[in-house]
């Protein structure tokens, strides 16, 4: 059996699983949107991992990253969790080591990394504006009654440029429909709203850092053409799309697990497949032992206690009980 080092990225808007195998080649690959039950996306994602590699892989490392990651770190048994900076970072530099800007716009989120000799040297993330993000596009593209896959295309057929006022989503829509009505044709409006988007990266991430070649654009957007061409004509240079651009973190962390799992030498800590049939269920409660009453988050596999976070002291992560609390949430 050969060993199988399996990346998982939980963001808020997909989900996406990859199987490494121990020279790096992607051996599975799962993108899957999330529709809010991240728990459930993961068994299935796993279930279909094991059904397609199980006679061939032993599975030697987890990695988990992303947003929702100490939830499904726990779960899983993670041998790594680490956050989607360090993890898009090591699977940028994999392939294209002399990278020193990543743009990586995402369907809800987008971040920019800057990186000097293969190190992480600053960074800038948002969560927060629509308006640098893939949803800013998903958005208009409906409002356009274009499919978000012919987007970028469209936008390469404009002749003219047209400056779309992309500050926010709620301006975009009146000034797009404007444009549309003063006689621009879809792809100049389309081309408008993609150097719209490019415009509000910039002015949220950028800000004035001094950005150095080489650029890698990744992320779900990066399939858009469109876009690609808006970063380009920013920055009067060419971008680099990856192999494999829309699950950069879940690869990342699959190679930090890989590294880790060397250096330990030791099994991993991943639960099994078994996983793949549990119910799960995350709660919190408030404790009272100190000033500082922390909501502290449980999460139970069939009715049993299996972790605690959440809490500043570890006294209830150090030692995760089946107590009878009175529960804040449920989920
Ligand atoms: S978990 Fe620890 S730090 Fe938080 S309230 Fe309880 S005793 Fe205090």
């Amino acid at each position: 059996m050969n060993d199988l080092y399996i990346g998982v990225d939980i963001g808020s808007v997909s989900i996406n699983i990859v199987g490494l195998d121990d020279s790096k080649d992607m051996q599975f690959k799962l993108y899957k949107r999330n529709p809010g039950s991240p728990v459930e996306v993961v068994k299935e994602g796993l279930a279909s991992l094991n059904k397609k590699l199980k006679d061939r892989f032993k599975i030697a490392g987890v990695g988990v990253t992303g947003s929702g990651r100490q939830l499904i770190g726990y779960i899983l048994g993670a041998d790594i969790v680490k956050n989607e900076i360090t993890a898009h970072a090591t699977a940028t530099i994999e392939q294209v080591p002399d990278v020193r800007t990543i743009f990586e716009i995402g369907g809800q989120d987008s971040k920019l990394i800057v990186i000097n000799n293969e190190i992480v040297t600053d960074f800038a993330m948002n969560t927060v504006c629509a308006a640098g993000t893939g949803s800013f596009l998903d958005h208009q593209a409906e409002r356009l009654g274009v499919e978000i896959e012919e987007f970028g295309d469209l936008a390469l057929q404009a002749t003219k440029d047209v400056r779309i006022a992309g500050r926010c989503t709620v301006f975009a829509e009146s000034d797009m429909i404007s444009k549309q009505q003063y006689g621009f044709t879809k792809p100049e409006i389309i081309n408008g709203l993609c150097e719209a988007l490019v415009r509000n990266y910039f002015n949220n991430l950028v800000r004035g850092k001094e950005l150095h070649p080489r650029f890698v654009f990744q992320g779900g957007v990066a399939a858009n053409a469109g876009i690609k061409a808006a970063i380009e004509k920013e920055i009067n240079d060419e971008v680099i799309i990856p192999d494999n651009h829309d699950v950069m973190g879940a690869i990342g962390i699959a190679l930090l697990a890989q590294e880790e799992m060397r250096e330990k030498d030791e099994p991993s800590s991943f639960k099994g497949f078994s996983i793949t049939h549990d119910n799960f269920e995350t709660s919190s409660f408030i404790c009272e032992d100190c000033a500082n009453e922390c909501e502290v988050i449980r999460i139970q596999a069939n009715g049993k206690t299996i972790a605690m976070t959440g809490d500043r002291c570890g006294k209830w992560a150090s030692d995760p009980r089946d107590i009878d609390v009175k529960d804040e949430t449920s989920a």
